[in-house]
């Protein structure tokens, strides 16, 4: 393992969980963050820690295929849902679970909150699709939720919250924060009569840019590609 960059991983998870704390995505200790090392080691926040004292050395190192962790305290009780997205989705850096409160309203009504906005379908990929009602911590969680993501970089889990990701921990961020602000407007729009919704090839079309064209004036310059 690189450890230069594992002290990165866990620094990102560790600034990432206080950031979805104070943004009120989270109440409590509830809700978890995780970071991929690579392909065999993910960096996991400690089980129900306060936010706000949390430091960077006190996040938990879990090797993916052993589930053994290094740390002061023991991982996230989702090590196997954050797992489990990391071996199937290989260009997942990051993953933000979270209990927010308009998402959480959607995933108690067990629905699936189709492609509305265009924020929406760029960043998520189109319509966020709930998982089933399965003991939180489960393998059968990790299971639906992954079932729930395919072709999405987010989710709803029934009764439960949400779970966002991105290809860094801070992508998942602002997915996680996608997720909340669809769900706030799905709800906020059945009061004029319900959403039109975006077609199936728009969404496509739009995810597809967000992942391989839309990049910061920062890419371009340094010549990592950016608009054409
Ligand atoms: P942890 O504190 O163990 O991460 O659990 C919180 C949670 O949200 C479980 O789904
Ligand atoms: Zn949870």
């Amino acid at each position: 393992m690189d450890q230069q960059k594992a002290w990165k991983v866990r620094e990102e998870v560790c600034e990432t969980a206080k950031k979805m704390s104070n943004t009120g995505l989270t109440a409590g200790t509830w809700g978890n963050i995780s970071g991929r090392i690579d392909e065999e080691y993910m960096v996991v926040t400690p089980s129900g820690m306060n936010y706000e004292k949390m430091t960077p050395d006190q996040m938990a190192i879990v090797n993916m295929e052993t589930l053994e962790w290094v740390g002061p305290h023991k991982p996230s009780i989702e090590v196997p849902l954050h797992r489990k997205i990391y071996l199937s989705r290989p260009e997942i850096g990051g993953i933000v679970h979270t209990h927010s409160q308009a998402a959480l309203t959607v995933a108690c009504a067990r629905k699936e909150i189709p492609a509305i906005s265009e924020d929406q379908v760029q960043i998520l990929g189109g319509s966020i699709r709930c998982s089933a009602y399965v003991k939180a911590g489960s393998q059968e969680l990790a299971d639906s939720v992954e079932k729930a993501l395919e072709g999405r970089m987010g989710a709803l889990m029934a009764n439960h919250g949400a779970v966002a990701l991105g290809r860094n921990v801070d992508e998942a961020l602002t997915a996680a924060v996608l997720v909340e602000k669809t769900a706030r407007i799905y709800l906020d729009v059945q009061a004029i009569g319900g959403a039109v919704r975006i077609p199936e090839e728009d969404c496509a079309y739009y995810h597809k840019f967000f992942l391989e064209r839309y990049r910061r004036l920062d890419d371009d310059r340094a010549g990592k590609g950016g608009r054409k």
